[in-house]
């Protein structure tokens, strides 16, 4: 373990509450336990109830001290909680004294990125802290415990052995010559290859759901002006938050509202009327409009049956992004004719026609489950981890190359490569083989006294 400076935070939310705690990370922190506290020592675990006392002596507030000698703490070192009362300015007070006996304020994420250094956690399990605290549905709760458990690593792990193995046997091959390929279809390379893929493209599939329930999809609502944009976003979202109004174009700004379907959450984005326009408040929504049509995940078209497709709408959808997936949603069913109501496709590359009333709030169901479809959830949250955007990349980087070591036919030295590189791109998800600037990035995100 190398020397570190002590570190301190409030690791509590900001504000008042019944208690307060301060959590410290370093080396030998039982002098510091007995300053603080007036000459008292702490037994590992065991809460110590005391004073902490300021330089002369006097108490700045009472609580528990608990201590956990290192190395079986969170962080692999010493660690400190003090359980003080729950107000700012004791909580202040208390941290400056910390600060005063030589510790220095935590950045965020320093502790778990400790606990990773001293290999307590994996980087995968330490961006599962962050993942647990930041969720935003039950699910997800639930699948960035399993993921801080280890459930996604050891998947991982067991990958990487396995990479590990045929690797031996392949390079076994190339340090000696005179075995050669028939060596590796005796001892069926093949076989354990292809053995690999399948493994991956499980834990693959896995992690997609998984990303799903983390990232949620971006959905963005688009079409002419007055066809009830606003309100299906506030009929989704189930309150008033988009003003709706009888004036073409009053939806100036990008409005968006989150909501959860079946534990998967969904952005969803009003966009203003995409058009050009020389009003520069309108412009500056558009412009949003834009940059949401772009980063979303699905459109639905909005369009009024009892006016077709027209031209403002023809011109938005030919300005949509050629891959974006798009619904067609038919509006205001409830001023059709029960007898004339048909879904007729007006829009080509719809991959479905969906007929609705934002205002009745009829066909939101189907709409919603049309949309889970779309993200591919297959509806069941148990088993899954939560995994990031770039532990998908890093899967699909390892199963490109572990699709190229199986077309190698011969090239044994080929094979050799790409198997090793398969295995480089593993261990970036756990990260065995990550440079700082990407752990700089991780930990940074997490919030302060985690
Ligand atoms: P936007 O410009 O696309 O955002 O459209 P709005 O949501 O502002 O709606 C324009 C007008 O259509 C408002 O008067 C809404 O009350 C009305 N409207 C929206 N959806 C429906 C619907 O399903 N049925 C009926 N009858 N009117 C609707
Ligand atoms: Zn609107």
């Amino acid at each position: 373990m190398s020397e570190t400076v002590t570190i301190a935070a409030i690791a509590t939310a900001p504000g008042r509450g019944g208690v307060g705690v301060i959590r410290l990370s370093g080396q030998n922190l039982l002098p510091l336990v007995a300053t603080l506290t007036g000459g008292k020592t702490a037994t590992p675990r065991l809460a110590l109830y005391s004073d902490f006392v300021a330089a002369d002596g006097t108490p700045i507030d009472n609580g528990l001290l608990l201590y956990f000698a290192a190395p079986a703490s969170f962080t692999g070192e010493d660690v400190i909680e003090l359980q003080g009362h729950g107000g700012p300015v004791v909580m202040q007070m208390l941290l400056s004294r910390c600060l005063e006996l030589g510790a220095r304020m935590a950045e965020p994420g320093e502790f778990t990125k400790r606990a990773f250094l001293n290999n307590k956690l994996d980087l995968a399990q330490a961006e599962s802290v962050a993942d647990l605290i930041d969720a935003s549905s039950q699910s997800a709760a639930r699948m960035a415990l399993r993921s801080l458990k280890g459930a996604f690593s050891n998947h991982i792990h067991a990958l990487v052995d396995d990479v590990i193995t045929l690797r031996m046997l392949v390079e076994a091959t190339l340090d000696f010559p005179e075995e050669d390929i028939d060596f590796l279809e005796a001892a069926d390379a093949k076989g354990k290859l292809q053995h690999i893929r399948e493994q991956l493209d499980g834990v693959m599939a896995q992690a997609q759901q998984g990303a799903i329930l983390r990232e949620g999809m971006q959905v963005v609502l688009v079409g002419a002006p007055n066809v009830g944009k606003s309100s299906l976003l506030n009929a989704l979202a189930g309150d008033d938050i988009a003003i709706v109004t009888d004036i073409a174009g009053t939806t100036r700004d990008t409005v968006r509202e989150m909501i959860t379907v079946d534990g998967v959450p969904m952005h969803i984005i009003d966009t203003a009327g995409l058009r050009d326009t020389d009003d520069v408040v309108e412009q500056i929504g558009i412009e949003r409009s834009h940059k949401a049509v772009q980063q979303a995940d699905v459109a639905l078209i909005l369009i009024d049956p009892r006016e077709g497709v027209n031209a403002r709408t023809q011109e938005i959808v030919d300005g949509l992004p050629e891959h974006l997936p798009c619904l067609e949603i038919h509006n205001k069913s409830d001023l059709l004719d029960a007898t004339v109501l048909q879904t007729q496709q007006y829009i080509a590359r719809a991959s479905d026609v969906m007929t609705l009333s934002a205002k009745k709030g009829d066909g939101l169901h189907q709409l919603k489950q049309a949309l889970l479809k779309q993200v591919g959830w297959q509806g069941e949250a148990e088993g899954l981890f939560l995994a990031r955007t770039r532990h998908l990349h890093a899967l699909q980087a390892a199963a490109v190359e572990l699709a190229y070591a199986a077309d190698c036919g011969e090239a044994i030295d080929l094979l050799a490569e790409h198997l090793r590189l398969a295995q480089v791109c593993l261990n970036e998800i756990t990260g065995e083989f990550t440079a700082d600037d990407l752990l700089g990035v991780i930990f940074s995100r997490f919030c302060i006294g985690k």
